[in-house]
């Protein structure tokens, strides 16, 4: 078995509700999303996903959270915006979009020292 991964980012506001602590002040990060694929066979081009393909896709998920407070923006007008929901959003934004592709896990770093990562 394969698991082909990519890193991309998104720069965004946030802020967190019913937290009791700094975090509840609008602030922002860059926020690092590491994307893994499971595949078992290599196609005809012995590629397991094509990484090129794999980023278009995960980018097209994480645009509309570029350089926005997403506070603002669904779901996190409705759901806090920490980075666990952050993580399962895009996890289900991607399998979504990959029908048929067992996307293993989704991880999304906070910062250099903080993430998560959301699998099923
Ligand atoms: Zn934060």
């Amino acid at each position: 078995m394969y698991q082909v991964c990519i890193q991309r980012h998104f720069d965004a506001a946030h802020y967190l509700r019913n937290y009791g602590g700094k975090c509840e002040n609008l602030h922002g990060h860059r926020w690092q999303i590491v994307v893994a694929v499971n595949v078992d066979e290599l196609n005809e081009t012995e590629l397991a996903f094509d990484f090129t393909e794999l980023k278009r896709v995960v980018d097209d998920v994480l645009i509309g959270f570029d350089h926005v407070c997403l506070n603002d923006t669904s779901p996190f007008d409705a759901i806090n915006a920490t980075s666990e929901n952050i993580a399962r959003v895009i996890y289900e934004r991607v399998a979504a979009a990959l029908p048929g592709v067992r996307v293993a896990h989704i991880t999304a770093y906070e910062s250099p020292d903080a993430w998560v990562t959301y699998s099923k």
